[in-house]
């Protein structure tokens, strides 16, 4: 992923795609051109790339100029076009090839047949990199298009992002959704999870998605999901991993204009936090953090008796089960704090101190990522 401005692009077209579809472009134009000698005409700024790459991989003699068309900057492209550096040779019964680096709206492509309307060229074609199809509103045609795209801004490649991006050597898209923060919490019972995840909601504008309570929803509001999910239980069988990221699926997509996300009770295994890395690709996002309160085995086990001194809990009056739930706790976060090691996302937080201590901690760690 790459930042240009305040945009988010991700990954999209290889330089080696590039490069195999720029190769194919000069084989079949050179093919239908035969023996003649054309005249490749560039569109400044952005088909620079396009060009030099283009004409490096034409078999045969040619020649090449530019012309300079200029229009409205930013990710909202051509509304107006202006001409800049117009036609600088006499252009009669020459074979021309525009060539482009994208055909969007073809509002350019217009302009481009406007100047060559009087130019009594023998032949003008058209050839772009990409094309957009459904962004297209003209009819012109297209003679040789490389690879056809979603109507997705794109940088890279001497396409811009507001002047940047265009020495990208390959082709990224914008993010639809850009940057959230999106949090794995863990903590031991009794390391206050809950306190320190209803304070994190409300600073960074973070919606918490605690497993047991999605399910719990479900369940009582008897969803699809929901009475999927009982259908298992009721069996005393396990719910498949996939119903629960569907369930995860539809809150993130409730909560659209969230800066993110923590995730409380899932994953638990491996399997678990591939999908969720999955789903949160697929909603062009990611996990950024494990964040796991790390409290002494003691002082857990001596806040849970305190804790089961006034709740009434019976899990939190017996010490053997106290520690028991701990241990149980260690055994299956080690599994994720490996997984997301791996990916340098695990943080640890000192969960020993004051509720505004911890909260400070947590912060910090946010804040860095
Ligand atoms: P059209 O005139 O066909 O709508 O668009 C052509 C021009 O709009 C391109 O030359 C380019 O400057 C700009 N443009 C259209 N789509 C994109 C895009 O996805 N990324 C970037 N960087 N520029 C675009
Ligand atoms: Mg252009």
């Amino acid at each position: 992923m790459i930042k240009l401005h305040d945009k988010y692009f991700k990954p999209f077209i290889s330089a080696k795609q590039i490069d195999e579809a720029m190769q194919r472009l000069a084989i079949e134009i050179a093919e239908d051109v035969g023996d003649e000698i054309p005249v490749f005409i560039g569109i400044l700024n952005g088909s620079f790339m396009v060009v030099s790459d283009f004409v490096k991989k034409y078999p045969n003699p040619c020649e090449v100029t530019f012309i300079k068309l200029a229009s409205y900057e930013g990710v909202k492209s051509t509304e107006d076009i202006q001409r800049l550096i117009g036609l600088t040779q006499d252009l009669t019964g020459r074979t021309v090839i525009i060539l482009e680096d994208i055909i969007d709206t073809g509002n350019t492509l217009h302009e481009v047949h406007r100047i060559f309307k009087n130019e009594n060229v023998k032949s003008l074609k058209i050839a772009t990199l990409f094309h957009k199809p459904e962004a297209y509103k003209k009819d012109f045609k297209l003679h040789y298009v490389g690879i056809e795209i979603p109507n997705k801004f794109i940088v890279g490649y001497g396409l811009d992002y507001d002047g940047l991006g265009r020495n990208l050597p390959e082709v990224y898209q914008i993010k639809e959704t850009q940057h959230m923060t999106n949090l794995v919490l863990f903590g031991p019972p009794g390391a206050g999870k809950g306190t320190q995840a209803n304070f994190l909601k409300e600073k960074y504008n973070l919606v918490h998605i605690s497993t047991g309570d999605v399910f719990r929803f479900n369940i009582k509001n008897e969803t699809a999901l929901g009475m999927l999910a009982k259908s298992y239980m009721d069996k005393g069988e396990l719910v498949p991993d996939q119903v629960t990221i569907d369930m995860l699926n539809a809150e993130v997509e409730k909560n659209t204009d969230a800066n993110g996300f923590i995730f409380d009770g899932f994953p638990r295994t491996n399997a678990q936090a591939d999908a969720l890395d999955k789903l949160m690709d697929s909603k062009d996002s990611q996990i950024n953090a494990m964040i796991a309160l790390e409290v002494d085995d003691e002082i857990l086990v001596q806040r849970l008796l305190e804790r089961g001194k006034t709740s009434g809990r019976a899990d939190d009056a017996d010490e053997s089960i106290i520690r028991n739930r701990i241990t149980e706790y260690y055994s299956k976060t080690a599994i994720l704090k490996d997984y997301y090691s791996a990916q340098n996302k695990y943080f640890g937080v000192n969960g020993v101190g004051s509720i505004e201590d911890i909260t400070v901690r947590l912060s910090a760690v946010i804040d860095g990522l």
